[in-house]
């Protein structure tokens, strides 16, 4: 038998574990059941895999995800790992076929489509194999009210009443306490060991900026720092997808629209381009990216304000799991915290408390003068980190200024206009009175007469939204459900009175970029050198060939930071190449010969 540290070099072709693997790999190798909280890209899955390869038998892997499971059985093939799939996407003779393979003995890894455990069928079949472990994957479908999977997951703390000396292994990225405490009583885990790695995602870089012309900014961002890359960009609404999707097609960037509105088809066409194609943009709503583990998606953009910080860091984790420098970057505004104010005040109250909470904390992260990912980090429980140096805030700490009185002119326009029984005013009425433009509805309304008419002309338009927007950050301003009209709150009283001092955070249009960063472990890798670059390129030439010939992923070939390494090193021989970080048995002995051919060929 080869140890874990064996697998690891032999089969993945890794030089060393990440952070937290070992223990839980041994952990679980010696039969003990096991909770992982790891955030998304953390390298979970190398967490089952390795024991189902260690240990005797066929590990079993329950994930909701099947749209992904032939490609994460095809990943695994790759590596030479006896793996198979039972959906309900197959047909019986394919079904059959891996049934046969299971009870011969013959698979390494079989992964479970949740509902198939409910079917009788299957345990006998199971009954009949040896397993070496449970793995559940995505275990916080356990954990969420109204999730689909949920009813089916329930069922899985029965696993352990069948098959008591069977490891279990439960894995997610959602790291609230709250979740981490349900998923263990939910699925009979409290006995079990708990690992809670570090939620840190070292090299995403974090960037909230002011929006201003939302696809202008867009496309600056795209195209100074992602150019040809693949990624993802998140709007709200189904319509915005399809604008922003062909916005950037009309610009000659490669993007497709995601959402639940597409046909399946179509929907299953995108996803699978944007897996298998070098440098796709995906233009989604949240539909999109549970379970994509595409490793190179070097951006993951907002151009909405998500609705919570679990939702943020999930969406954004989603960028660079192969270790290699990626962006997390926000257009944030006024509407976004309008909308959102309004959305929130929707349902019923314990809804509503829960969606200010969520919301305030999600405004918290936008509106802060201090380090994003401590922020980030301290929400997830992780306490007491350093300021990261790879994020907007730490390379161009923005100012703060005393922005009281200010404050006090919006409020007091505020409250004029709140005296006019008639009719509900919005931002822009407010924002017109301060500057003492006498616009149409100024005029209809005889709102020059009102003492705040033009006390606000020392700043402009922009500034005044930047502040109207932070009042409401800070809850010192409300939005009405029904009008989106401006109103006070139980807090503006002090500041109207002058008991009460505002600080606001100057907004930045231009803040730092990815590449000035210092600190940032990871940022060293990506400048490959001079001689190594069309190497690299020539590289990426032959994987993207050898990938469409096997209708693969590319990265299910090499992934991207392998592909520099090789560029870079140059090996001239197998042995120098099995020297390489992801250059594993199988692989050498497929694609060794190939990718020295590729390096001989003249540049
Ligand atoms: P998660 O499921 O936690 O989101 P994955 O298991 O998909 O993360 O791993 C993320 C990426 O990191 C994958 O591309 C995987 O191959 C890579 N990876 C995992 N462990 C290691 C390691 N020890 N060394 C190098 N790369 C690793
Ligand atoms: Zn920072």
């Amino acid at each position: 038998m080869d140890t874990p540290t064996e697998v690891l070099h032999r089969v993945f072709g890794y030089d060393s574990f990440r952070e937290g693997q070992q223990e839980i790999i041994d952990h679980v190798v010696g039969g003990g059941d096991a909770l992982v909280l790891m955030p998304t890209g953390g390298g979970k899955s190398l967490c089952y895999q390795i024991p189902a390869l260690v240990r005797r038998g066929v590990g079993v892997v329950i994930s909701p995800l099947i749209a992904l499971m032939q490609d994460q059985v095809d990943a695994l093939r790759a590596l030479g790992v006896r793996a198979g799939f039972l959906n309900s996407t197959q047909d019986f003779d394919e079904r059959q076929l891996v049934e046969s393979e299971f009870l011969a003995g013959e698979l390494d890894l079989l992964y479970l489509a949740p509902e198939r455990l409910r079917v009788d069928a299957t345990l006998r079949l199971l009954a009949k194999g040896d397993i070496s472990v449970f793995a559940i994957d995505e275990a916080h479908c356990v954990a969420q009210w109204g999730h689909d999977f949920r009813p089916d997951y329930l069922e899985l703390s029965r696993l352990h009443e069948l098959w008591p000396d069977v490891p279990r292994i439960a894995l997610t990225a959602t790291a609230t306490p709250a979740t981490h405490a349900e998923i263990s009583s939910r699925l009979g885990l409290e006995q079990a060991r708990h690992f809670v790695a570090s939620f840190d995602r070292p090299n995403i870089h974090y960037r909230i900026t002011a929006k201003n012309e939302p696809k202008r900014q867009l496309l600056e961002f795209l195209r100074s720092e992602h150019d040809g890359d693949s990624g993802i960009v998140y709007c709200l609404s189904r319509s915005s997808v399809e604008k922003i999707a062909e916005f950037l097609v009309d610009n000659g960037i490669a993007a497709v629209p995601y959402h639940a509105g597409l046909d399946a088809r179509t929907r299953a066409l995108h996803q699978s381009r944007f897996l298998r194609e070098d440098g796709l943009i995906v233009v989604a709503t949240i539909a999109f990216g549970m379970g994509i583990d595409k490793p190179d998606v070097r951006f993951v953009a907002h151009l909405d304000l998500p609705k919570s910080l679990e939702g943020y860091y999930q969406e954004t984790g989603r960028a660079g799991r192969d270790g290699l420098p990626a962006s997390a970057w926000m257009a944030y505004g006024l509407n976004d915290v309008v909308q959102h104010r309004r959305m929130a005040m929707e349902g019923d109250e314990a809804h509503r408390r829960r969606q200010v909470l969520h919301l305030d904390a999600m405004l918290a992260l936008c509106e802060t003068v201090t380090c994003r990912r401590i922020m980030l980090l301290d929400y997830f429980g992780q306490k007491d980190s350093q300021p990261c140096g790879n994020c907007d805030t730490c390379q161009t700490p923005p100012e703060s200024w005393d922005g009281t009185v200010p404050a006090q002119k919006v409020l007091s326009a505020v409250l004029r206009l709140a005296r006019e029984r008639r009719q509900k005013f919005g931002v822009g009425q407010v924002v017109d009175i301060l500057l003492g433009k006498k616009t149409a509805k100024v005029l209809q309304h005889g709102h020059e007469t009102l003492t705040v008419f033009g006390v606000g002309d020392d700043l402009g338009n922009a500034e005044w939204h930047g502040i109207v927007r932070q009042l409401l950050a800070q809850g010192l301003l409300a939005v009405e459900t029904d009008y989106g009209a401006l109103v006070l709150t139980d807090d503006s009283a002090g500041v109207l009175r002058g008991q009460r001092e505002v600080l606001l955070r100057r907004d930045t249009l231009r803040p730092a970029r990815a590449k000035t960063s210092s600190s940032a472990k990871a940022a060293a890798q990506v400048e490959l050198p001079a001689e190594a670059a069309p190497v690299f390129e020539r590289l990426r030439a032959w994987r993207g060939a050898t990938a469409k010939e096997q209708g693969v992923p590319a990265y299910v070939i090499f992934h991207d930071a392998t592909l520099r390494e090789i560029a870079t090193r140059a090996p001239t021989s197998l042995a120098e190449l099995s020297q390489v970080n992801g250059v594993g048995e199988n692989k050498l002995a497929k694609y060794g010969e190939q990718v020295l051919e590729t390096l001989r060929e003249a540049p």
